[in-house]
């Protein structure tokens, strides 16, 4: 199946379970993660990676992950079946944004405070800030400052009921660069 079509029927059959104790579906989530990139003027690739940057939660016990034996943490889940259909700047800003949300822990003090619950619990598990060496390789990462703004997004995407583009808004631009990803591998 097509990389697109694939993501199309992930989002139909796990976007509708709720993201993690927010009023929102984990597709609803991604739908205004994606919108706010758009709307701060996010190259496409970004948006793409702001609509995707969890789809290793909508792989989670899948055969996608069965058969390429990925396990693990939803982002490093998510890299590896991205990374097949698609390049650097979208994969990366994916793989990156739990240290991001990390990393920012450490950078901006006023960060912490606009946490929601769930995202603190997670922050626990996810190992709390991070310390002065990790906060510092972070930054020299080539998608790191992508992996922050799409983290601010990701905090954001929490509203219930707000009105955003639905997926098909997006369907042009994810197969865009997938074919992307595909001419320059050859
Ligand atoms: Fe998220």
């Amino acid at each position: 199946m097509d990389c697109v079509d694939r993501i199309f029927e992930l989002f139909s059959g796990r976007g509708d379970a709720e993201y993690f104790g927010e009023p929102v579906s984990q597709k609803e989530h991604a739908l205004q993660v994606a919108h706010f990139a758009a709307r701060d003027g996010a190259s496409e690739a970004l948006i793409v990676a702001a609509l995707l940057h969890d789809i290793g939660h909508l792989l989670a016990g899948t055969e996608d992950m069965a058969e390429k034996s990925i396990d693990g943490r939803h982002e490093d889940a998510g890299f590896a079946w991205l990374k097949n259909h698609f390049g650097p700047e979208v994969t990366e800003p994916v793989r990156l944004h739990v240290n991001a949300k990390r990393y920012l822990c450490r950078a901006d003090p006023s960060y912490l405070g606009t946490l929601s619950p769930a995202s603190l619990l997670s922050l626990q598990l996810q190992g709390g800030a991070l310390d002065e060496s990790a906060a510092h390789s972070f930054e020299h990462q080539p998608h790191a400052k992508d992996a922050v703004r799409l983290r601010r997004w990701d905090d954001q995407g929490k509203i219930q009921g707000l009105d955003v583009p639905g997926l098909d808004y997006y369907r042009a631009m994810i197969e865009q660069q997938a074919k992307h990803r595909s001419s320059r591998s050859v």
